[in-house]
């Protein structure tokens, strides 16, 4: 099976084109113009992940802009949403505040991408 894909890591957006066995093995990758690249498809093709960005509400009403430090397992997105939608942030808070540490259990921490209060 051959699966296209472009690839995220950079703006440049190689395209790129996996070989897999039946049970979803990658047996090559063809397209990447760097390692990342290539990496980028192995993980994609077997435990995609993501980066989170969202909003997460201010204490005192409002929001503030927030993602997660690092890729988590794409299936966790939805939850990750969920809980920094619960996640009533101080109105001190600056840019880089863990608001989550660990998320669940990944090891990423969920932080403002901004200072709470312009
Ligand atoms: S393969 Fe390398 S150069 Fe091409 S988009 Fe991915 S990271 Fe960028």
């Amino acid at each position: 099976m051959i699966r296209e894909l472009t690839c995220i890591v950079c703006p440049k957006g190689c395209q790129l084109r996996v070989e897999l066995d039946d049970n979803k093995k990658v047996l090559s990758v063809e397209g990447h113009t760097c390692k990342r690249g290539e990496a980028y498809a192995l993980t994609e093709c077997t435990a995609p992940k993501r980066v989170v960005t969202s909003t997460a509400p201010l204490k005192s009403g409002g929001v503030v802009p927030v993602k997660t430090n690092g890729s988590i397992p794409k299936e966790l997105m939805f939850e990750c949403a969920k809980l920094i939608a619960q996640t009533y942030v101080d109105d001190d808070a600056t840019i880089g505040t863990v608001i989550i540490a660990d998320v669940l259990g990944t090891g990423v921490d969920v932080v403002t991408t901004r200072n709470a209060k312009l």
